[in-house]
């Protein structure tokens, strides 16, 4: 076989074989409640995709329809913190899939914020904002920036007052107030 042939062959098979990565979804057993709930939550049907151990990670994907974590790094936080700050950073995670198109230390406060009104849309008690609120406090940053996620007393505050101020109206318009996409 000519040597371009062999280099365009091999070029070929890495791409699809790339592409199999990207589309494979490794499932996260452990979280599958909170999984469940948060589509129904949200009504969608987005799919939680398993990181390697060792991440230590969470991430949403829209475009894809996904969001990426790392099942040890979660069980890691749920010892630490409880199983419900588990579930909040899967809701913030869920909450960048729903928020539509905010960039930045606003996306970031926005989703805790969701995140906070998701426990409360579920009918949770407010000691599970506050096992959430402690993860936030410790992952907040020292200083403010614009590309952030918000200082820990920001990102704390942001999961109450979703918490809080939800009164079960799910309209795009009163989500916007009770969690409105504001840098601070
Ligand atoms: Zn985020």
């Amino acid at each position: 076989m000519p040597r371009r042939v062999c280099l365009i062959l091999a070029m070929l098979l890495f791409a699809s074989s790339v592409a199999q990565a990207r589309a494979r979804c490794v499932p996260v057993p452990h979280a599958m409640e909170d999984v469940a709930a948060l589509n129904a939550f949200w009504g969608r049907t987005v799919r939680l995709c398993r990181l390697p151990d060792g991440s230590e990670d969470a991430y949403a994907e829209p475009e894809r329809g996904r969001v990426m974590v790392d099942q040890s790094w979660l069980d890691a936080i749920a010892r630490r913190y409880g199983g419900w700050a588990a579930t909040g950073i899967l809701a913030h995670e869920w909450g960048h899939m729903v928020q539509g198109d905010v960039d930045g230390t606003a996306a970031e406060l926005q989703a805790d914020c969701l995140a906070g009104l998701f426990l409360r849309g579920i009918g949770q008690p407010g000691s599970t904002v506050e096992q959430f609120a402690a993860s936030n406090h410790v992952s907040g940053d020292q200083h403010w920036s614009m590309d952030g996620h918000g200082t820990s007393a920001q990102r704390v505050a942001a999961a109450w007052r979703g918490y809080r101020r939800y009164a079960g109206d799910r309209s795009r318009v009163a989500l916007r107030s009770v969690c409105p996409a504001s840098p601070r």
